[in-house]
């Protein structure tokens, strides 16, 4: 729920959601929709009956209370489908929630092994989880020196169901780290060997985004597709980019500009005096700042806004609800006219691996932050 009052529009348009998840489809096994973040700033309740309606029925959502908020709505939406939560449970008061909304825990430590079992025998009832491997992100999860441990203390927790098996790759978006890729990919087959051989049939998972694009071997039962859905490539720039070809990017923003005038040469524009006007120009006031989430760390980084159907550069410091743009060759621009951060029409329209490259980030940390604006579904 949004709480900025402001001009942003951050437009999401579904059916690029539903068109990339389409496309995920056709690489190979079943793929999980991940939605975790509110759906990377898209919106957890739209994107996830947009899935739904292409066939979706495995979510992949945060912490046990986005689960949880999930549920409900699905459940009152009519629509069944399997939750997993990746951070699994934290506190002792996310445990209860697992079996009363049926959430599937990611479960990577032995504290949070304990605490469903102690869970499932003081109910009686049994949990299926996802039993959780740390094959080389060093993050979360059981190192393969845990396995016979954690076969024994599963033995003795009949009513902890392993129904699936994750890992989680750390380098699959870099065509020059294959090797790190193959190197988790052989632990995760060992681990997940083990506990079949254990007589657990696990539905195996490794692959992200860039795993599905790139690594037909790492498909195995189920797949966690996130960013791709969103539109973005995580090849963008790489050798590989071509792997992404066909992704719609579905997030938009778009705010007002306030004012417009102009700037005379050697004078200089907002806090700081950092930039300095090399020739006559006009400037737009738009109203975008650091506390919509447009970040000050653009500033003076040549990052561009889409104005009257053209590029134009930012200029000095971001302010906290305002931002210069140089509209010089933007003669038509006018107060209360559109200004795209994001997207835009035609070939123009910028993207989010553009604005993140501006912005020193990557296009997940864009789609989060811009999302947090109002949203509109176009
Ligand atoms: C976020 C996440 C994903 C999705 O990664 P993308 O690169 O967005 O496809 C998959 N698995 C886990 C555990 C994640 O946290």
């Amino acid at each position: 729920m949004s709480i900025l009052y402001n001009k942003f529009e951050a437009r999401i348009r579904l059916s690029a959601i539903r068109s990339n998840y389409r496309l995920l489809k056709t690489f190979g096994s079943r793929v999980i929709g991940v939605i975790k973040a509110d759906a990377y700033g898209h919106g957890l309740f739209e994107t996830a009956e947009a899935l739904s309606k292409e066939g979706c029925d495995t979510f992949a959502i945060g912490s046990v209370e986005e689960g949880v908020a999930l549920r409900q709505h699905l459940s009152n939406a009519g629509i069944g489908a399997r939750i997993l939560s990746l951070l699994g449970p934290i506190d002792p008061e996310d445990y209860a929630p697992l079996w009363q909304h049926d959430i599937i825990p990611f479960i990577g430590s032995f504290r949070q092994l304990e605490a469903v079992a102690g869970q499932a025998a003081r109910l009686g009832k049994a949990l299926p989880i996802s039993v959780k491997f740390d094959t080389g992100m060093a993050r979360l999860g059981f190192v393969e020196s845990d396995l016979p441990r954690l076969l024994e203390r599963l033995r003795e927790a009949p009513l902890v169901r392993p129904a699936m098996a994750s890992s989680h790759l750390a380098t699959a978006d870099d065509p020059e780290a294959v090797g790190c890729v193959l190197e988790q990919a052989k632990r995760f087959e060992t681990m997940v060997a083990a506990l079949r051989q254990a007589g657990y049939d696990v539905e195996a998972n490794l692959a992200n985004t860039a795993g599905i694009l790139a690594h037909q071997q790492l498909h195995h039962q189920s797949q966690r597709g996130g960013i791709a859905l969103y539109g973005a490539n995580p090849f963008a720039g790489t050798a590989w980019e071509h792997l992404g070809k066909g992704l719609q990017q579905a997030m938009e923003v778009r705010t007002k500009i306030v004012s417009v005038h102009p700037l005379k040469r050697g004078e200089t524009i907002s806090y700081g005096a950092t930039y300095t006007a090399s020739r006559d120009m006009k400037v737009a006031i738009v109203a975008a700042g650091y506390a919509d989430a447009y970040s000050r760390g653009l500033s003076g980084q040549g990052a561009q806004m889409l104005i009257g159907g053209r590029r134009v550069q930012q200029v000095g410091r971001v302010c906290m609800q305002l931002c210069a743009a140089d509209v010089t060759d933007a003669p038509d621009a006018r107060p209360g006219d559109w200004a795209w951060l994001l997207g835009g029409t035609g070939p123009l329209a910028i993207s989010a691996d553009e604005l993140a490259s501006w912005w020193g980030t990557i296009s997940y940390e864009v789609f989060c932050l811009l999302g947090m604006n109002r949203r509109v579904y176009i």
